[in-house]
């Protein structure tokens, strides 16, 4: 059998919280304002308080609410899969194992953290939602979570995105969001960026400081973030609490373990209960952040104080960031082009508990095209990062004979991607 699954009493009913474990606390979030620690109060006018909660727990383990639990069972457990064919065509000794998170209705991880908070904001009586999206799986995964919560979801789509990859923006408006291209002309900070430049293509950034502009300024609105943020990664945790379960069943540890890492959130979610092991002593596993080279924000940026978005709107946050006004140059995977990096990875890869690789675009698609005719899912460009670096460690392994397990995350599906492998079969792609 190549697909492990799990009994019910096996799936996972608490969330792992690394905050207690971490080597050194983190760095509190800083008001943009007074540069002193945010007040919790001043986030109440963006989160709701089990979220701002979450945020600073020191609890190990958090219960995950059962109404997220009988949403999360549509999709959830995500099987696990040996991916023996690519093994054997990559003619490796190392048992190569994938987490499949494509089966979600959204085809990413992303309906993992938004579920839930959807499921606290409607809880603490908030009507509608703001956020931004790049080329849509935030977007699309948070209008999915907002209709079983009765949320009206707003969203700000990076306009190049909104033109060119429209068939998110249908998934968003069939599950009920509104969509607006970002820069727009509804908020002062899309309005300023529309004067100086009416043809400004977007950037996460920009379309983020447009969504906080918009909770900020209404009551009854808050706003919510698909990655990076301690509460994000939380969520995540349930991926990884899994793929432990499923590995145990056939009697297998990972020695490597990889995902691909746009703000952190999938990556942290497989990797996280692992590096527990890690912090406690009791295993050494190597952990693998894959970026873009194009956007090499462990890799290349700078560990310090930057703003999650353009204009300056939300907290300073203690990063791995390529600046704030950093944009990145287009590249397929759009999910991984975000100038910062959750302050919970930056500073595990500050204390060198785990590693950071960058790769270029076309020798990701490469990796997705072998996995694709091997494995048969075709992976989301920024899945294929992690494919790519599984691809490598196992081709090490054939060199030096050693059989090691590699985890790796498949973080979502292609199928809205198309046109980009397109591009890489006509040899039209470039990095
Ligand atoms: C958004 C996205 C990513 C990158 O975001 P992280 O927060 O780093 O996980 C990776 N893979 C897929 C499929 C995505 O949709």
């Amino acid at each position: 059998m190549k697909k492990i699954l799990l009994e019910d009493h096996e799936i996972p009913k608490q969330w792992y919280n690394i905050l207690p474990d971490l080597p050194s606390p983190l760095e509190p979030p800083l008001d943009p304002q007074t540069n002193q620690p945010m007040s919790p109060e001043k986030l109440k006018a963006l989160f709701p308080e089990a979220l701002i909660e979450q945020e600073v727990s020191d609890k190990r383990w958090i219960d995950i609410p059962p109404e997220v639990l009988d949403i999360y069972s549509i999709w959830r457990p995500t099987p696990l899969i040996r991916a023996d064919r690519l093994e054997e065509f990559l003619d490796t000794p190392a048992k190569i194992y994938y987490k499949y998170e494509g089966v979600s209705p959204a085809g990413s991880h992303k309906p993992n953290t938004a579920v839930a908070q959807a499921y606290y904001n409607a809880k603490e009586g908030v009507k509608r939602l703001t956020t931004e999206t790049g080329a849509g799986q935030w977007g699309s995964s948070l209008a999915f979570a907002g209709q079983y919560f009765g949320i009206e979801i707003k969203v700000y789509m990076v306009k190049v995105s909104y033109h060119q990859k429209p068939y998110r923006r249908v998934l968003m408006e069939t599950w009920g969001a509104k969509v607006i291209p970002s820069p727009s002309p509804y908020t002062e900070t899309g309005k300023r960026i529309l004067e100086e430049d009416p043809d400004n293509p977007g950037s996460l950034g920009i379309a983020i400081s447009e969504a906080v502009e918009e909770a900020l300024s209404r009551e009854d609105t808050h706003y919510s973030l698909g990655s990076v943020l301690n509460h994000v990664l939380l969520h995540q945790t349930v991926i990884g609490l899994e793929a432990k379960k499923q590995l145990e069943k056939v009697g297998q540890y990972p020695d490597i373990v990889i995902g691909s890492a746009g703000g952190g959130s999938n990556f942290a979610g497989l990797s996280l209960p692992f590096v527990m092991d890690k912090l406690e002593g009791s295993k050494n596993p190597r952990f693998i952040a894959v970026e873009p080279s194009s956007c090499p924000t462990l890799t290349k940026g700078r560990y310090e104080y930057d703003f999650g978005d353009t204009a300056g709107m939300t907290p300073l946050m203690k990063m791995h960031t390529l600046g704030h006004d950093f944009i990145p140059p287009s590249i397929h995977a759009g999910g991984l082009r975000y100038h910062g990096m959750a302050p919970i990875i930056s500073k595990l890869y500050e204390e060198k508990i785990i590693e950071a690789v960058a790769v270029p675009q076309t020798a990701i698609f490469k990796a997705a095209v072998d996995f694709a005719r091997t494995e048969g899912i075709i992976p989301a460009p920024e899945s294929a990062h992690a494919v790519r670096a599984a691809i490598d460690e196992a081709l090490r392994c054939r060199e030096t004979g050693e059989e090691k397990v590699i985890l790796f995350n498949l973080s979502g599906h292609g199928l809205l991607d198309l046109s980009a492998y397109q591009q890489y079969l006509e040899g039209k792609l470039t990095d």
